[in-house]
């Protein structure tokens, strides 16, 4: 694919978020941060597919993904976007590709995990989630507190033995189904968090809220529990890098595709506060 100028050197700053654009330049990403002692996540980057043409392409590179990590002996798993795999385009379309992902997968040993979309797509994801973990193990979901009815949900999920990611959610869709203000999505973290400790063997926390992860640390050595962190590529490497010298298990979200300048802009504008931005790329 042939890049404009401009497109290069966008694509050199936005490195710092995403992994590269073709499978071997994230394979070589993941190769890298797993000899710092951190596993990955990786994402193929794209969402709200319109054609069964590009949903089965996604599901394709998946699947080349998905040999290339076993191939090099990668530490970590993946995590797909249900409208990338075409739930805008029908529920069955979507679960036939989710499925053969999944299946893949579960024959070579790696783990899936199933993002979090907006709040109308939150009962078909689950619903497809619950139906891959009657028949694999090797499947995840993502939560968020964002959302009001997560805290029911995650109850719901981890009495049938599902695995959370919890976060905060990147989708801020009103319409009442939502936390609006900051402090209630925190406080909803935390309480989903208190769920997952006493009731779950193991959860991951996606997050780089310092003020979570120092909670999650006190309540796990309270109850004894094992923690796993996850964190977004280039968002606060330095307190990943300690988590893992801790001994604590950190994987590192890895975005990769075509799709990155889209990808990029939203951690820009997620982040509105400039100067923490550039504090976050000069000193990590
Ligand atoms: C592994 C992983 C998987 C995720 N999967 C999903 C998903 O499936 N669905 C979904 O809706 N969301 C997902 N998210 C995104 C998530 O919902 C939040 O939007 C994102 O993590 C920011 O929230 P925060 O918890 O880090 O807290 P915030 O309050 O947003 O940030 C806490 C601190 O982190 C630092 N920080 C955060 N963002 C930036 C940034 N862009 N640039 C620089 N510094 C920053 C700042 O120091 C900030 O004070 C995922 C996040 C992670 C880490």
């Amino acid at each position: 694919m042939k890049m404009s100028f401009l497109n290069r050197v966008g694509l050199l700053f936005a490195r710092r978020w995403i992994s590269g654009i073709t499978v071997s330049e994230a394979a070589a990403d993941a190769i890298r941060i797993n000899r710092s002692g951190e596993m990955v996540m990786l994402n193929y980057l794209g969402e709200g597919t319109r054609s069964s043409h590009a949903a089965s392409r996604s599901v394709k590179i998946y699947l080349r993904l998905l040999k290339t990590m076993k191939r090099s002996r990668i530490k970590g798993c993946i995590s797909v976007k249900p409208t990338q795999l075409g739930l805008c385009l029908g529920y069955q379309e979507f679960v036939r590709n989710y499925s053969a992902i999944v299946s893949a997968a579960d024959k070579m040993g790696i783990f899936v995990w199933t993002d979090m979309e907006e709040h109308r797509y939150t009962d078909y994801t689950i619903k497809a989630y619950l139906d891959a973990l009657g028949m694999h193990s090797n499947v995840g979901i993502c939560l968020q507190a964002r959302q009001r009815g997560t805290y029911g949900n995650l109850k719901r999920i981890v009495k049938k033995g599902g695995k959370i990611r919890l976060v905060k959610g990147a989708y801020k869709d009103g319409g009442g189904v939502n936390y609006t203000t900051e402090a209630e999505v925190s406080a909803n973290y935390l309480r989903c968090l208190d769920y997952l400790t006493l009731h779950c063997k193991r959860f991951i926390i996606a997050t780089h809220d310092g003020k979570i992860i120092s909670y999650a640390l006190n309540k796990a050595k309270r109850y004894k529990r094992e923690l796993t962190f996850a964190m977004l590529k280039g968002i606060r490497p330095k307190m990943a890098a300690q988590i893992a010298k801790n001994g604590k298990e950190i994987y590192i979200y890895l975005p990769f595709g075509e799709e990155w300048f889209q990808y990029s802009m939203r951690r820009l504008k997620e982040f509105s506060n400039i100067v923490l931005v550039a504090r976050s790329i000069f000193q990590g």
